[in-house]
């Protein structure tokens, strides 16, 4: 194990590392990632800023040509990423391209060992659309971890945020692999703590490796 292995994984380390269309296209699968999927304009972008600190990194995402491409994070630690999936539901997109998404998606999702969860971001006024509801039923039939950040509470006095939060976890209360619930804004920076150590939690998980010596080396 080097120095930079046992590096506390830091956030703000965030950089732009690679766009991808498709699973081939993806950097090497080792380490850990963890992926933030949303709806359009659900606030996934501004979470991604907020949670690195860096209001620059989502928005290469955003760049024209790039908004349907799976984009890799790299982070200081060695092998860890974020991901940042294509959003769902941009305009009128054709039901091809819908299709096309899914396949490429799911590709990814199924395939990819290093992911160790997905952070679903919703909005906290909305939430539960049928695209998070098909996200939410991937992960339980994928054996996939769930973080859901329902975000721009803000926008909501906190009784009614707390309120749609109950809401929320009475409607997911069976989800197995529903394993953070958190409310969340980019803007009051609210659940900002929660979701960090989180995400660090899953990315200091290794990808399982029977010829890795490092496997349970947290016990
Ligand atoms: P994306 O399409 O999911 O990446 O969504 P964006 O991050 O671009 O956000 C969509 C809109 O919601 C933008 O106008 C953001 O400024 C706004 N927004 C995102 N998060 C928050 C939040 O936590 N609070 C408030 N008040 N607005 C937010």
């Amino acid at each position: 194990m080097t120095a930079a292995d046992l590096k506390p994984i830091s956030f703000n380390s965030a950089r732009f590392l690679v766009s991808a269309a498709k699973l081939q296209d993806c950097p090497p699968d080792s380490g850990s990632e963890v992926a933030f999927a949303g709806r359009s304009n659900a606030g996934k972008s501004s979470a991604i800023n907020t949670i690195t600190n860096n209001g620059k990194l989502a928005r290469t995402s955003k760049t024209p040509g790039r908004t349907r491409l799976i984009n890799f994070f790299s982070l200081n630690r060695e092998q860890r990423r974020l991901v940042d999936l294509p959003g769902y539901g941009y305009a009128k997109v054709s039901r091809d391209m819908k299709d096309d998404w899914q396949k490429h998606l799911s590709h990814y999702l199924l395939e990819r060992k290093s992911l160790q969860g997905l952070v679903l971001v919703m909005d906290i006024r909305h939430p539960l659309t049928d695209f998070d509801r098909m996200m939410v039923d991937w992960c339980e039939h994928n054996q996939l971890p769930l973080m859901i950040l329902a975000t721009k509470a803000d926008k909501l006095k906190f009784g009614q945020a707390k309120q749609a939060m109950m809401g929320i976890a009475r409607e997911l209360e069976n989800q197995q692999w529903l394993k953070h619930l958190i409310m969340f804004s980019s803007t009051s920076k609210t659940g900002l703590d929660e979701c960090r150590q989180a995400l660090t939690d899953w990315l200091d998980t290794e990808t399982t490796d029977p010829e890795s010596e490092l496997e349970n080396d947290n016990d």
